[in-house]
């Protein structure tokens, strides 16, 4: 899917693929710096986070191993309910490893405080969080984000996983949705 395949619902690309995919890499090679020698678990938060997983496990040198978690976020709408459920909890028991969450976006800070929390009561070795994208005006709750890909204006953006009404999540780049779209 692309620019042209959804016509003028797409506002502006905020976030090119090829920006996407070197801010990216140069994550991964962060992360393998830092936990080299130990042993990670990839966490990826379904399923807005699938695309920046992929794309973060397989620029890494790491042999890392891979789960998922689906929580409750925005529903259809453009802004947080607030309300933070798990869908589908880990198949692994996460006890003295090493975690690192991969989310696509922190806006309101509720749901990855939530899913921090959630995972540190599991007594894993460490818990530590990578976001693709970090809405400046962000943050009612603290959340302490050790990687980030960008940091984007307070204004909803779809692709590359993140969707509206489930659709847009296989746009390769980040955009922006023209307001007619969702109202
Ligand atoms: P928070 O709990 O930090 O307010 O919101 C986090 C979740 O809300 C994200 O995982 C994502 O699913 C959704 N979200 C937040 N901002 C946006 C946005 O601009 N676009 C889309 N598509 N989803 C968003």
């Amino acid at each position: 899917m692309n620019a042209d395949d959804i016509g003028d619902d797409l506002l502006d690309v905020l976030i090119s693929a090829e920006r996407l995919q070197a801010r990216i890499s140069e994550l991964a090679a962060r992360v393998d710096a830092d936990y080299a020698g130990r042993e990670l678990l990839l966490v990826g938060v379904l399923k807005g986070a699938v695309m920046v997983m992929a794309d973060l496990a397989r620029a890494m040198h790491l042999p890392v191993r891979m789960d998922w978690m689906a929580i409750s976020s925005y529903g259809s709408g453009t802004k947080s309910s607030g309300v933070v459920r798990i869908l589908k909890d880990l198949d692994t028991d996460i006890s003295g490893k090493h975690v690192l969450v991969v989310e696509d976006i922190v806006d309101s800070g509720l749901t990855l405080s939530y899913l921090v929390n959630n995972l540190q009561s599991r007594d894993p070795a460490s818990v530590a969080v990578c976001v693709l994208l970090r809405k400046r005006a962000a943050a009612q709750m603290p959340v302490d984000v050790a990687y980030t890909g960008f940091e984007i204006a307070d204004e909803f953006v779809i692709g590359y996983g993140l969707d509206y009404a489930e659709r847009y999540r296989n746009l390769p780049f980040i955009g922006t949705l023209a307001p007619h779209a969702y109202t």
